[in-house]
This record gives C-alpha cells, structure tokens and sequence, in this order.
C-alpha cells in the first residue's frame, strides 16, 4: 500500500516535469531578443515569467520617462514664446493629473505592442511564473519543473531602495511608483542625479514642481570630464535647487516629509529615490549553483559569449549588471539566445558605448568616457565646443552647451566623447557612427556638415583636437581629387615656391 503511494508521488512528480530544449527566465527586452533566436532554431523552448508583461522599457523605464520629459519640455518651452512673438502664452498651464494620465496612455500602447508582439507563441511556450535553480539544468516553479539543456537568464533589475528608505513607502517613489502617481504635489525632492534621476528631476521641474535635487557627486547623467560635471551642475542649478550631498530621510512631519542633505534639511511632499538599480538574481538560487558569483551576487561571464562559466547557462540585459540600456539588453538577449541554441559559443562585437540622458540640454557619453581614458592611462586630447553662441542653437533659443571628444595622441583617432547640447542625442548618434568606422579626426573632419545645424559643432571641436596634435588640421579644408591630402605637404604658389 505504502509502496504504492509512493509509486503515485513520483509518477506526478514526473509529470510534472517539462523538458525542453532552451528555458528563458525573464520576457522582458533580453528574454523576448533571446527568445526570437531560439525560435529561428527549435521550436522547444519556454519563457517563464513571473513578473508584469510588457517590459521595463515600455511599462516603467524610457518610455513613460520620454512621454513625461515630452509634455514638460513642451511647457518650459513657453517661456520663450513673447520673445517670438507669440503671444498669450501667459495664459498657459499645466494639469499634472492629466499630463500623467496621457503617460499612462502612450505607455499602455506601448506595453499592447509588447504583448502583441509575444501572442504567436505566448498560448503554447509562456509560463506565469516565477523559476529558481535546483541545479544547472532545473528549473523549480512552484508546482512544476522544467529541464532545459540551456538556459538563458534575462530577470532584469529593480530600483535599488538602501535600508534606510525602506520604511517610508507612503512618501517616497522610484521608478517604478511615479508614473501610476494620480497626480505630483508641489514640492519634491529627487534622490540621485544619474541618468534616471536627471530626467526626472528636470521634467518635474518643468512641470512648474518645486525640486530639490540631492546627489552624492556632480557626475549628471553619468558625465566623467569634471569640466563638464561643474557645467552640468550650473545648468541643473538653474532649473532646480541642487545639493551635492548624501540624502538622510528624517521622516514624516505634519505637513509632508523632512529629509536632509549637507547639514540643511528641506520639506517635501514625495520623495522620487533613483539611487541605482540592482540586478534581479536575489531568488534564483543561483548561490546554490556551482558557480563563481562576483561581490553584487551576479554569476561571473563572459561579456562577449555571456556563457557563464562553462556551462549552458546564459545571462542578458540588466540582470548581467553590465550597462543597463535598452539597446544592449536587446543585443545581449540575441547573443545569450544564439548561443543557447547553437554549439561553440560565438563571440559578439560589442557596439561602441552610448548612454543619452534625456535633460534639456540632453547629456551624451560615447565610446571612452574622460575618466575611463585616464584610468587607462591613455595619452589623448580634448577637443571642445561651445554652444554659447552657436549659430542653429541661438536660432533655437537653446545657446548653452559643451561638446568634449577625445582622441588618440599617436593616431589621431576619435576614442570618445562626453556632452550636454541641445538636441545632443543626434550629436551623440553621430559620434558613435564616426567610432564605429574607426575614422580619425581627419577623416571625420572631412565629412560635410550641413549649415546651420547643431552638428557643425563637431566640426569645431575636431579642429580643436586636430590643432593640439602632430596631425594639424589640413591647410585647406576640403579633399583634393588625388594625392595626400593638402596640408601633408608644404604647398608650392604659381611659381613653384614651397609656402610656409
Ligand atoms: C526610468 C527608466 C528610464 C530608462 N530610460 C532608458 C532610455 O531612455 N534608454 C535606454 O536605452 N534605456 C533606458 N532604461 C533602461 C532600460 O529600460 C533597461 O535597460 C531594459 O529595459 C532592461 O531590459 P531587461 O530585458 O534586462 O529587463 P526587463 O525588461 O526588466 O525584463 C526582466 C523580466 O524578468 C522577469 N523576472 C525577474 N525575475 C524573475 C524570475 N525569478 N522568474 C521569472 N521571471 C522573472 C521580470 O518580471 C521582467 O519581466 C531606463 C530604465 C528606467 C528604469
């Protein structure tokens, strides 16, 4: 009788028991590229997730964000209207309420093609729930598990909230909590001025919202180059009060929220904490594994395989704790799952670095970042660019403004660039594409650069990099049809006399 009893338990517990191909734990941005790889190879695989769909990206990160910078930008915008002639702009305002419910909108359109996009496959493959590791190729969900020959791990990240603010969910958000806000109060203070925290804290400005702006350090979107951290932090001051400090939470008093930052303390009425985000690996299991974890708990990898170790397990987007940006979350998911799905674990070219923050004027880092040069003792120079008096920029009414590229002494090559310019994500763009084609400052020099535009200011600074080297700007700014380029040589004039 016993004996069978357990005959019967271990019968359902094979049954429950899927075995597949490749499992992806996590259907945001990585999980659902990975996904895509796979399904080109075999068509057994799972996605398990135990989260919201939709994506970080669409629900809760840089499309909410963009939607609400959109609205605020558009209402400073008014500001300059009288100067141009239009008039009544006096008459303006801003319902928050309504504003956030048009977020709301824009996102939930965003989140409907996200879940469009999965419902080929989400009948027959998806699984609502939450997985663990019980070895390197199970998986425990609650109440079934699967086996998989690989696995890719995809869980994302969460807004990091330190011990000290945990207790204080009725007055302090994150990322995740401001945009299902009803409507914003008056007054607010922004914890943390990276990139996260930057837009938030201008667009609230924006939004006629009182904000105190506390941040450990001026690196502002993540800009390194301390000239243009000092900029940064001018202009933001301009737009809000900025406090370069560690924030203390004081806690509730009668009319809102006390906090407190180099020795002053301010009132407020919510707190938005953007302190950072933490890979989501805490439930995994992952220190029951025979794996190497680094000291934040996340499995040591390759960063061009994203193999971890030398198993079958593979680990993408921001759960890799690697750069936390959309673009390389859905590059990392495609590698994690080709790999997955095919023998020999292929390298992948990583792309050259890009990170925009969405300020006004917007803040760019491409390729090497200023510190990351020094940290590896790289012999460049820094060419710059003002937009103080730039032409397109004072058209815009947008004159304020530094560009930074930096070059490689012996081979004049563009390494990177750091920036905070008007409309900088194109500048940004373009700076990545020169990078990419490993083009010098010559080569990018001679590029054409339509008049007037924002870009001309690259031509400006690339002059400036190229008059502190060897490799001087060419004497006549135009390519001749043959030959090295002019200036390579000392010209001759009419009669054949070499000219200095
Ligand atoms: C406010 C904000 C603004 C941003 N703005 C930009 C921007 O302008 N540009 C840009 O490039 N990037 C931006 N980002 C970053 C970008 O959104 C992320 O890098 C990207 O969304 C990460 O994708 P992911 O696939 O790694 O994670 P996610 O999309 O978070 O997917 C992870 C999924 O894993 C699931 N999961 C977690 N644990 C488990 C488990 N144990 N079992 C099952 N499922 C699990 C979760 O439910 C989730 O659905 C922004 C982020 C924020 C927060």
């Amino acid at each position: 009788m016993e004996s069978e009893a357990r005959y019967e338990a271990n019968a359902s517990r094979v049954a429950q028991m899927r075995t597949v191909d490749i499992a992806v734990i996590g259907a945001g941005t990585a999980g659902l590229s990975a996904r895509d790889e796979i399904a080109k190879v075999t068509d057994s695989y799972v996605v398990i997730d135990g989260g919201t769909l939709g994506t970080t990206c669409a629900r809760v990160g840089c499309m909410p964000s963009k939607a609400l910078i959109q609205v605020a930008n558009d209402f400073h915008r008014r500001q300059i209207f009288a100067e141009q002639g239009i008039l009544g702009s006096s008459g303006l305002s801003l319902d928050r309420a309504k504003a956030l419910t048009h977020v709301r909108q824009l996102r939930d359109a965003f989140v409907r093609g996200v879940l469009e996009s999965m419902k080929d496959w989400r009948r027959t493959k998806f699984i609502p729930k939450h997985a663990r590791f019980k070895d390197l190729h199970t998986l425990d969900l609650g109440d079934e598990k699967i086996r998989a020959d690989a696995i890719v791990i995809a869980t994302g990240s969460r807004p990091l909230r330190p011990q000290a603010w945990q207790t204080f969910s009725e007055h302090v958000l994150d990322t995740d909590l401001l945009f299902e806000q009803s409507t914003l109060p008056d007054r607010m203070a922004v914890v943390g001025l990276g990139p996260a925290g930057a837009e938030i804290g201008y667009a609230l400005a924006r939004l006629g919202i009182e904000i105190v702006a506390i941040s450990l350090d001026k690196a502002i979107g993540g800009l390194s180059d301390p000239e243009l951290q000092d900029y940064a932090a001018l202009l933001a001051s301009r737009e809000m009060e900025t406090v370069f400090a560690e924030a203390e939470p004081k806690g509730p008093v009668e009319t809102g929220f006390a906090i407190a930052a180099g020795g002053r303390i301010w009132e407020v009425d919510k707190v938005v904490l953007s302190v950072g985000r933490r890979p989501n690996l805490a439930g995994l299991g992952l220190d029951q594994l025979e794996i190497d974890l680094d000291d934040q708990g996340v499995p040591m990898h390759d960063p061009e395989t994203l193999r971890i170790g030398d198993t079958n397990i593979y680990i993408a987007g921001d759960a890799s704790g690697g750069r936390a940006i959309l673009h390389e979350a859905n590059d990392e998911g495609r590698m994690a799952g080709y790999n997955a799905v095919h023998s020999d674990n292929h390298c992948f070219r990583r792309r050259v670095p890009l990170a925009i923050t969405f300020t006004d004027p917007q803040i760019a880092v491409v390729g090497r970042s200023w510190r990351t040069l020094r940290n590896e003792n790289i012999d460049f120079v820094k060419g710059t660019a003002s937009f103080d008096r730039q032409g397109r920029a004072v058209i815009m009414r947008e004159a304020q403004g530094r560009l930074h590229i930096f070059a490689d002494c012996a081979s004049g090559q563009l390494l990177g660039a750091e920036l905070i310019a008007p409309a900088g994500e194109h500048l940004a763009h373009l700076l990545s594409c020169i990078m990419a084609q490993n083009l010098g400052l010559r080569d990018a020099f001679m590029l054409p650069f339509y008049h007037p535009t924002l870009e001309e200011s690259l031509r400006t600074a690339l002059h400036d990099a190229m008059s502190q080297m060897s490799a001087r700007p060419p004497a006549i700014e135009i390519l001749r049809c043959e030959g090295p380029p002019a200036g390579d040589k000392a010209p001759t004039d009419k009669q054949g006399r070499q000219q200095q």
